[in-house]
């Protein structure tokens, strides 16, 4: 089934700010050599929903500029509504992750797999041209994809946007067991080098993902609207944990005298010290242990029976000294994700939500005050406001993931200029440089390592500014949708070739 797009929509959004008007100009520039040798050659982009996931949300703006380019694209969703067809992709997605059963790659699911992807297959054959290109996303599409090409010997792509650093023997005996769909396609492309299997090596681009800058999620945002949206949000009417939330957005909606600010990220000076990690409630993004180097953090600064602090003998923290034992006495920490309800694919998501709920609970009525943990609204758009505005208004975004593909949370806060601490791994370690747009995390798991991280950045104000000018400019050169189509364009170039 194919998507229409409104033809409109693209070139108008990005026209009415001229900076999006230059990139847009810039990136037909950069691709109008590939963009004339792929004449009279379509793209087709065919992943699995048309909605739901990061892959669909993307995929409207990212053929939306393609066609600015002046490339011909289509967009194609799968229809079929075979529960065993999915249970079986979602396996092979676990399995690459390291998780998933290694049984259930053969026998009965892989036969239902294979005959919805020979229809799916023929349905594709009916409608694409000799010369067009065809561009798969996901295990999905894979073998439906794999079968065109077998058929018509037309140039294609595969995109994987799973990735695992780790190799397991569920990771690599899955590999094994797609290499002869994958080795149809002309070209692959992965997000990072290091998600990309060794016989993968000569046919592969890496493209990362990217964020739209005009989107509800990634939109600027005036301050005085940040604070509305935050004093408007749900936020407000939950009485607890979100209690310090509460009293600020009152008094902004009772006077409206908050000083107005000059800078987005002047927002977070009328408000306490705030380190906030937005995700999915789920155990890899380590919000349990970002909670206790929070609790530990504070700890620091408690006098012992002796009127002892641990701040006081520790000369890396004692020699910044009242003010930032003041900033970390004021410093609260919100947790925030999704509605669990509201996530379909993520089963443990309503389990880790309770469990870090009862930790809240268990804390000591000081701490309890000081840690907000915040469900969105289910509302998609109001959702995507209030995570702008909260990636905009707290002092550090924090992303403790133990484990992380890529990390669209991090993007999606160095865009806004955030000060950013996020853990040592896979994409978030590809987007922060050390001391230079933000700071590593050495050890996510160790509640200590985050205590430590949370210290230094609190600490290291001066350098703010430039930490979050370099994160602003990185998403700039690297992670914006532009960037993506010029990218996308140059693997279609390589798969004709
Ligand atoms: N997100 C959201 N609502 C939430 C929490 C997260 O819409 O309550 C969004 C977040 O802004 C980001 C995406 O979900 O765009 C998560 O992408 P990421 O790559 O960080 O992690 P994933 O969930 O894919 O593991």
């Amino acid at each position: 089934r194919t998507i229409e797009i409104d033809p409109e929509g693209t070139s108008a959004a990005y026209a009415a700010d001229p900076v999006f008007r230059q990139a847009v100009a810039e990136m037909q520039a950069e691709t109008a050599d590939d963009v004339a040798s792929l004449k009279r050659r379509k793209i087709w982009m065919v992943n699995s929903t048309e909605s739901g996931g990061g892959v669909a949300e993307m995929m409207e703006t990212v053929v939306g500029l393609i066609r600015e380019v002046g490339a011909e694209v289509t967009w194609a969703v799968m229809e079929t509504d075979e529960s065993q067809f999915f249970e079986y992709t979602k396996n092979i997605h676990n399995l690459l992750h390291g998780a998933g059963d290694p049984d259930k790659l053969q026998g009965d699911a892989e036969a239902t797999y294979e005959a919805v992807s020979r229809r799916l297959a023929e349905t594709i054959i009916e409608h694409i041209g000799p010369n067009d290109i065809l561009c798969v996303h996901d295990p999905q599409p894979l073998a439906a994809g794999a079968y065109v090409v077998d058929e018509l010997g037309i140039p294609a792509v595969w995109r994987c946007h799973i990735g695992s650093e780790e190799d397991t023997p569920e990771s690599k005996a899955t590999w094994a067991h797609l290499r002869p769909w994958i080795e149809q396609y002309d070209r692959t492309v992965f997000s990072l080098p290091e998600y990309v299997p060794e016989f993968l090596t000569d046919r592969t681009d890496i493209i990362p993902p990217a964020i739209d800058p005009i989107s509800p999620k990634n939109r600027h945002m005036k301050p005085q609207e940040v604070a509305e949206v935050l004093a408007r949000s749900a936020l407000v009417d939950t009485d607890h944990p979100t209690t310090q939330f509460d009293q600020v957005a009152r008094r902004l909606q009772r006077d409206g005298t908050f000083a107005p600010a000059t800078e987005p990220e002047d927002i977070g000076l009328l408000f306490r010290p705030t380190f906030c990690e937005i995700s999915r409630w789920d155990r890899l993004k380590g919000f349990h242990e970002l909670l206790e180097g929070f609790a530990r953090l504070k700890e620091s600064i408690r006098p012992d029976a002796n009127g002892q602090t641990t701040f006081d003998s520790d000369s890396a923290t004692g020699h910044r000294g009242d003010a930032h034992r003041t900033r970390i006495a004021d410093a609260r920490l919100l947790l925030v994700g999704p509605d669990p309800a509201t996530v379909s694919d993520d089963p443990e998501g309503q389990e880790t939500l309770e469990d870090i709920k009862e930790t809240w609970q268990a804390l000591d009525d000081d701490l309890k005050e000081d840690v907000a943990v915040v469900v969105m609204p289910e509302d998609q758009v109001r959702s995507a406001l209030v995570i702008n505005a909260l990636q905009r208004s707290a002092t550090v975004v924090v992303q403790n993931s133990l484990r992380e593909g890529f990390g669209l949370t991090v993007t999606e806060a160095m865009w806004k200029r955030a000060v950013l601490a996020g853990s040592d791994t896979g994409g978030i370690r590809a987007q922060i440089t050390d001391g230079e747009n933000g700071v590593l995390i050495p050890d996510a798991s160790d509640p200590d390592s985050v205590a430590r991280t949370l210290d230094e950045v609190l600490g290291s104000k001066e350098q703010w500014d430039e930490w979050s000018l370099n994160a602003h400019r990185n998403v700039t050169d690297e992670y914006l949708v532009f960037r993506q189509v010029t990218r996308w364009i140059a693997t279609a170039r390589n798969a004709v070739e």
